[in-house]
């Protein structure tokens, strides 16, 4: 017994050495995966719950190591938040994404929304507020279609600071979402505080409101509750034609989600956008 009790602690201590490792590694790559281009933005539209219109597109941020291969964001913006490498390779996400959306505003609807994902370190840098205005000014992007979703993680930083880095990207016009709503300890009471204009309905909740009388009524709860108080409410996680439907009744603002689209490149949306002004 004592021998297999040395054995398992071997093996939990070579898993532990491999995890280590393979940060070790993520870390090693991710300097200077800025400067060598290895990142792409992919879009994914949110559609119009009501039309089924595109309302505008997340810019979500892959990364294809030469030496790692496809490295997933949940695997190495927790490691880039970290070591503070999200700071440049978030500024590359903000201009990436505003400069794609100036493009579709002009070519097909001024109106088209973009939104990014901004880590806590990156929102709470102290020039984060007047780097948003200037690429907004520099790429011609009007600053409403700019929608910065953060966190429950943010809010758990000093909240004056926070509240004031929110007032002050209001005051330039940008909107702010709160993300993966309702997976955290105190997501109403961040409702209640901080002036989001969106709120984001987790996909944990939306996944099983086809079968689960239980997730239908949270769903349910939860978008009265955000449209109560004025904010837009998007469904996250979509999958199927059923979850549609449910959320349609709930009068839920808008959706995302493989049903309605997976992420696209910049030419795959810049190709639906087309189809779309066809139409
Ligand atoms: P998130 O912000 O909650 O983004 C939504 C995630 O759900 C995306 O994963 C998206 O591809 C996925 N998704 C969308 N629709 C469906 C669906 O119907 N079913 C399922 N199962 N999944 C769906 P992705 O792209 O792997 O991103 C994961 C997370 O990484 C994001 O979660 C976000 O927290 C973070 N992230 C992505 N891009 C960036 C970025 O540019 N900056 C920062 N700071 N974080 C980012
Ligand atoms: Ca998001
Ligand atoms: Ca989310
Ligand atoms: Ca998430």
């Amino acid at each position: 017994a004592k021998e297999a009790g040395r054995n398992s602690w071997r093996f939990f201590e070579s898993r532990l050495h491999e995890a280590t490792q393979a940060r070790v590694e993520i870390e090693t790559c991710l300097r200077g995966a800025l400067e060598r281009g290895e990142f792409r933005l992919v879009y994914q539209p949110v559609g119009d719950t009501a039309s089924g219109r595109i309302f505008g597109a997340e810019a979500l941020i892959r990364w294809d190591s030469p030496v790692l291969g496809a490295v997933a964001p949940d695997r190495f913006i927790e490691i880039a938040e970290r070591t503070g490498l999200v700071v440049p390779i978030g500024d590359w996400v903000l201009e990436t994404a505003c400069r794609q959306a100036a493009q579709w505003q002009r070519e097909f609807d001024p109106g088209f929304h973009i939104a990014i994902n901004v880590s806590p370190r990156q929102f709470r840098a102290d020039d984060f507020v007047s780097r948003v205005a200037q690429v907004l000014a520099q790429q011609g992007v009007a600053p409403h279609t700019l929608m910065i979703e953060v966190t429950e993680g943010l809010l758990l930083h000093d909240h004056d600071e926070v509240l004031k880095a929110f007032e002050a990207l209001i005051a330039v016009g940008a909107r702010l979402a709160m993300d993966d709503f309702g997976t955290g300890y105190a997501s109403l009471r961040y409702l209640k505080h901080f002036p989001f204009h969106t709120v984001k309905i987790d996909r944990e909740f939306v996944r099983d409101i086809g079968n689960d009388p239980d997730d239908r009524v949270l769903v349910d709860t939860a978008i009265r509750m955000g449209k109560s108080l004025g904010l837009s409410v998007i469904a996250e996680g979509v999958e199927t034609a059923d979850q549609l439907a449910i959320l349609r009744g709930f009068d839920c603002d808008l959706i995302q989600g493989y049903y309605f689209s997976k992420p696209l490149s910049a030419e795959g949306l810049h190709a639906v956008l087309a189809k779309a002004l066809v139409a």
